[in-house]
């Protein structure tokens, strides 16, 4: 299967004019642009990480995830040389199979994403590639269990010290029931407690809303960030897996409000291209009013055609991503709120937020 990319053709000058007519620095446009289109190559590869440097800021590498079978996309893999159309941008410092995996590290080794239920066997939004990674991820139903991945996290840590994580992320819609869920965070906190971690436990989901739970967690988890799965506002009976498409756009903000007046930090996960900017814009002040840790806003990819059919129109064209980065920095940038570079891997901030650095750079 190939990705459907976008029939428009974007050269290096295209992504120029539009970086200055958005103020935002040339190789934060050409980023968005390669997660949004993917690398055309001779490997067959559905979605790999791909670790970028582009050529006029080589000092900083980027993890990407992105199709390197893209076959339309303006971005081509020469060896290690990535062309856009004609121009050499960048290069590819590596590529490894994007597996979904029982845990992995981020923010060298101060964060670690853990998958303990089967993330790759979870089916039903539209917009999620679970069917195109190979899957090695367990489902881990107990503690004993939980206790052997951190044992097997060890090893790869890069310094073999698990007490120094700050954050451990759950990333998994998995639980469709908020007792389960509830209860997996218990144990995890019982867990990490006896391995001397005291990392704040952060945790995808949209199944945890009554405040009964959040007192639970509170009481028996926190520090704890609740990342509600927002994903989209519109259409989301169609666009959503059950589970998720349950909770109601009115509802979210209000689902927030509770969670931080329980004492829990609180975020959500946006998927950017599905809805129109103004939905978008109206969404995200509805729930911004409410978070303590900035949201988590991905480009939308598309891996086949019908995929493509789900984008709102206009969103196969990297403007629409530069509209909506200057949207939510309106909305947010007062906030004092600023992504971090590790959380997500196909945001829309790279080297500036707002003009602001954030790579401790000279911009
Ligand atoms: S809840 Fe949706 S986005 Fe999350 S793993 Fe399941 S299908 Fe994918």
């Amino acid at each position: 299967m190939q990705i459907a990319a976008p029939t428009t053709v974007l050269g290096y000058d295209e992504v120029v004019r539009l970086a200055t007519r958005y103020d935002v620095p040339v190789e934060d446009a050409l980023l968005i642009a390669l997660n949004l289109y993917g690398i055309s190559s001779d490997q067959e590869t559905h979605r790999a990480r791909v670790s970028v440097q582009i050529a006029s800021a080589p000092h900083v590498p980027w993890m990407v995830i992105v199709p390197l079978n893209a076959v339309q996309s303006p971005f081509r893999l020469v060896g290690r040389d990535l062309y856009l159309e004609e121009d050499l941008v960048g290069s590819v410092r590596r590529v490894d199979a994007d597996e979904a995996v029982g845990g992995y590290f981020r923010d060298n080794g101060l964060a670690a994403t853990l998958n303990p239920n089967a993330r790759s066997r979870c089916v039903g939004c539209a917009f999620c590639p679970n069917t195109l990674e190979a899957a090695a991820d367990p489902r881990l139903a107990e503690e004993r269990e939980l206790t052997e991945l951190l044992a097997a996290m060890v090893e790869q840590h890069p310094r073999r010290d698990l007490t120094e994580l700050r954050e451990v992320t759950v990333s998994t819609g998995c639980f469709e029931r908020e007792d389960a869920a509830v209860t997996h965070l218990l144990g995890l906190r019982t867990v990490l407690s006896e391995h001397g971690i005291r990392a704040r436990i952060g945790f995808l989901t949209s199944v945890i809303g009554s405040d009964t739970a959040f007192a639970e967690l509170a009481e028996g988890v926190a520090p704890f960030v609740l990342r509600l799965t927002a994903e989209c506002f519109t259409r989301r009976d169609l666009l959503l897996k059950a589970s998720k498409a349950q909770l109601r756009r009115a509802e979210m903000p209000v689902l927030l409000r509770r969670a931080r007046d329980a004492g829990l930090d609180t975020s959500f996960t946006y998927i950017v291209g599905l809805d129109p900017l103004d939905e978008l814009r109206e969404g995200v002040a509805a729930l911004g009013a409410h978070v303590t840790d900035f949201p988590n806003f991905q480009v939308y990819q598309a891996h086949n055609s019908i995929m493509a059919g789900f984008r709102t129109p206009v969103a196969e064209q990297l403007e629409f991503y530069l509209q909506a980065r200057a949207t939510i920095e309106q909305l947010l940038g007062g906030r004092g709120l600023r992504p971090q570079a590790w959380e997500c891997y196909r945001p829309l901030w790279y080297f500036t937020f707002a003009g602001e650095s954030l790579t401790g750079g000279p911009r």
